[in-house]
């Protein structure tokens, strides 16, 4: 999580919200990292947990990230729990909830659907002050 909060840090240089994640894989090893960079790129699909898991799916030469962890420091909102789903992510530790939008266990709960063919483990909660100050102090700044 804390280096989720770095990458989360270098979304504000961007002028984009300060959310940052991190794709671990079964040993530990980071293979992707990401920060929101919708303003910086102008892509609206650009989430620090979509360029995450595109980075590590790079890295393995895979789209399974079977085994693996995503750590965030927000809650995902539904398209990027969608991609969990489909990346077949094993984990997803997220630090603040967003109760307005997230998709894992606040407004909607898309990555443990039944309905869905894959279902990862969430812990949440992990630094979720840490996680929630970056964005509180961001959107006071504005
Ligand atoms: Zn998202």
């Amino acid at each position: 999580m804390l280096r989720a909060l770095d990458e989360a840090g270098r979304a504000v240089a961007g002028g984009d919200v300060p959310v940052g994640a991190v794709v671990l894989s079964a040993d530990g090893a980071v293979l992707g990292t990401g920060h929101n960079e919708r303003e910086a790129t102008g892509d609206p699909t650009a989430h620090a947990e979509v360029l995450a898991i595109r980075r590590a799916a790079a890295r393995t030469g895979q789209w399974r990230l079977s085994g693996c962890t995503l750590v965030v420091t927000l809650e995902p909102c539904t398209m990027c729990a969608g991609a969990i789903v489909l990346s077949r992510l094993d984990r997803v530790v997220y630090g603040a909830r967003d109760e307005k939008a997230g998709a894992a266990g606040s407004l909607w709960d898309v990555v443990r659907d039944r309905r869905l063919n894959h279902r990862p483990e969430v812990i949440e909660g992990v630094r979720a002050e840490e996680c929630a100050g970056l964005l509180t102090d961001f959107f006071r700044d504005r």
